[in-house]
């Protein structure tokens, strides 16, 4: 999520940090702001929009600064404005803050700041931290120091859950920047009598190869020509320099080939996001954007999901869920034959859409249908301020961060976890399932990050199964309940990105017609995580393996493996969301097959990332 960028040397600071941040700008961001170290105090320049925007603001030519701080965001608290742009400051304008990152406490923070007289200019979740800052900075009797300073630093961050990586400056301290990082990313290149921060490797690699990679919680002091590090007790510490051979392309993806893979390897944190303190460790469930009563609840007599493509098939593995533990009946449609069928909706139905953009036109057409018949309408997006969450009665983000790559994957990923997640949310306002159950299920979800870690292991076992099977011209993938919608998504994936003809079917159904199609040699995929349904799933693939097929089993369950050609095992988890799991052998197959292809796995023939056309 968004780009930070800082510098403090010699030279005018503002065209160093604006320079970066157009370098950033591939990652599509909202507003655009710079505060820098001027002989009168802390300079303040933001705006909404991109950041040509900035550097045509008045007076932004002015700025003689040699230590400043810069940020393009990409909002989670608080719709893109002026306002809630960064650098944020505290009340006496003393700190300037830039954050990257969610304070999943913030609001509690803010009551308790508020209680001691600070004021709030804006939504977002960023402005406690400056204040904060301010507050242990004149707590503390001591003489100013830059230790003082940093003393003020560590005792706000450590107030703050979630995650951030932050650059701090003062007037006080004419010549010190302190940053500081947690779960969100955060590096320092340096060279003589020049440091440059930035969240993002490329946007200072043109500057230098030595960087200082931060580690959660290292914070770090920065003069032009020295950085000192500490840890949360203020002991020193000593860190290595790192020097990046990468060429500025790759660097741009961390090191990796393609976005579509840093992607799928960022999913442990998209998720981590998505769940933030919605599910807390003593398993409270509370989405922050909803407020449903019972009353409300028990009215509702049916729910629609409403999305296309891959969003679409998040939503069918979010009906299972729904219907399972909330016991509402609830229908799945396409966005592009919903919004023509119409469908019969009334004051009784919720109908729920889902784009990772927000801005899927018949997505939109579909809302605009269901509010225009009376339907209460819940939006699921990744981008805040897009035009659903814009027209619908109550907004979720997935915090999933930019998705550059065409093919979704961790969108995918975070759109079933927070369909959970209100699914749950649901279900215990209602009563409609055993709370030990439903804890059950949280406890599944926070488990979900490190599953997903272990998950990715599997990647050279599917490389090597890539390159047997990348020539070939048709695949199959099979799965019943959830793993259905998993075998649905593994088939899209791979159309998308290495147009090789896939079809998914439930695997009960192939005997009634598509299992004509099955011939020697031809690849089949199946899913099994349910334990109820994998002896069924198995006579299935069998059938498929006495015509002659090969297979690959993505499995948590107790199977023969002998029987299979390639067996993924992945860890165990609560069937409704083992989907989060189950999909990632598939994400990195279709990107094995493509690279084995030659093709261009981000950008594919024929398709856009927002498809913003009926
Ligand atoms: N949560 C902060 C905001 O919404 C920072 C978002 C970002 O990482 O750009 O302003």
């Amino acid at each position: 999520m968004c780009g930070i960028v800082g510098y403090i040397g010699n030279k005018k600071a503002c065209p160093i940090l604006i320079a970066g941040l157009t370098r950033l700008e591939y990652r599509g961001y909202d507003s655009a702001g710079v505060s820098t170290i001027e002989k009168n105090g802390l300079s303040l320049m933001k705006t909404k929009g991109r950041v040509k925007n900035l550097n045509d603001l008045k007076g932004i030519d002015k700025l003689e600064g040699t230590i400043g701080i810069a940020h393009t965001r990409w909002a989670t608290h608080g719709k893109p404005s002026n306002e809630n742009s960064h650098p944020h400051q505290d009340n006496s304008k003393t700190f300037s803050v830039v954050h990257n990152g969610i304070i999943e406490n913030y609001a509690e923070l803010k009551n308790l700041l508020e209680e001691k007289g600070y004021h709030f200019y804006s939504q977002t979740d960023t402005e406690v931290i400056p204040n904060l800052i301010h507050y242990y900075f004149l707590k503390d009797k001591e003489d100013n120091s830059t230790m003082k300073f940093l003393k003020a630093v560590r005792n706000a961050c450590l107030d703050l859950k979630g995650s951030f990586a932050i650059e701090v400056i003062s007037s006080y301290f004419p010549d010190n920047m302190i940053v500081v990082r947690k779960d969100s990313p955060l590096v320092i290149g340096t060279c003589e009598n020049e440091k440059y921060i930035s969240s993002d490797i490329p946007a200072i690699l043109s500057y230098t190869r030595d960087f200082y990679l931060l580690n959660n919680l290292e914070f770090t002091i920065l003069s032009k020509n020295s950085a000192k590090f500490f840890d949360t007790e203020l002991n020193e510490i000593k860190k290595k320099l790192d020097v990046i051979e990468w060429n500025s392309s790759a660097a741009e993806k961390d090191g990796y080939d393609d976005f579509m893979l840093k992607e799928i390897y960022e999913q442990p944190s998209a998720v981590r996001e998505t769940i933030g303190s919605r599910i807390s460790n003593d398993l409270k469930c509370e989405i922050e954007e909803l407020k449903f009563s019972k009353k409300q609840l028990q009215e509702i007599t049916k729910i629609y999901i409403v999305a296309c493509g891959t969003a679409m098939h998040a939503g069918l593995s979010g009906k299972n869920t729904i219907e399972k533990i909330c016991r509402i009946p609830t229908e799945v449609d396409i966005a592009s034959e919903f919004r023509y069928r119409d469908p019969i909706i009334d004051k009784n139905t919720l109908c729920i859409f889902i784009s990772q953009s927000g801005e899927t036109a018949d997505t939109i057409a579909a809302l605009k249908l269901a509010k225009s018949k009376g339907a209460t309408t819940l939006a699921i997006s990744n981008v805040i301020g897009s035009s659903i969450t814009r027209e619908a009665d109550y907004s979720i983000y997935t915090h999933a961060g930019p998705e550059i790559a065409v093919a979704s994957t961790k969108a995918y990923t975070s759109q079933v976890a927070l369909i959970n997640i209100i699914a749950i949310y649901f279900a215990e306002i209602l009563q409609s399932t055993k709370s030990e159950y439903l804890n059950f299920l949280k406890q599944e979800l926070l488990s979900l990050p490190k599953k997903i870690e272990e998950t990715l292991k599997c990647k050279d076992q599917i490389f090597e199964f890539a390159k047997k099977v990348y020539q070939e011209k048709d695949m199959f993938f099979l799965g019943r309940g959830v793993d259905e919608t998993v075998a649905k998504e593994g088939s899209l994936k791979l159309k998308e990105i290495s147009y090789i003809h896939s079809e998914s079917y439930a695997a009960g159904e192939l005997k009634h017609g598509p299992i004509a199609l099955i011939e020697n040699g031809i690849t089949v995929v199946g899913i099994m995580t349910d334990e109820n349904l994998v002896e069924k799933t198995v006579s299935n693939i069998q059938e498929v393996i006495t015509r002659g097929a090969k297979t690959l089993i993505i499995t948590n369950q107790k199977i023969n493996y002998n029987n299979f050609n390639e067996v993924i095992i992945i860890p165990e988890i609560a069937p409704f969301i083992s989907p989060i799991l189950s999909v990632i052998p598939l994400q990195l197959l279709s990107y094995f097959i493509s690279k084995e292809k030659g093709l261009d796995v981000d950008k594919p023939r024929n398709l856009a990332k927002s498809v913003t056309v009926e």
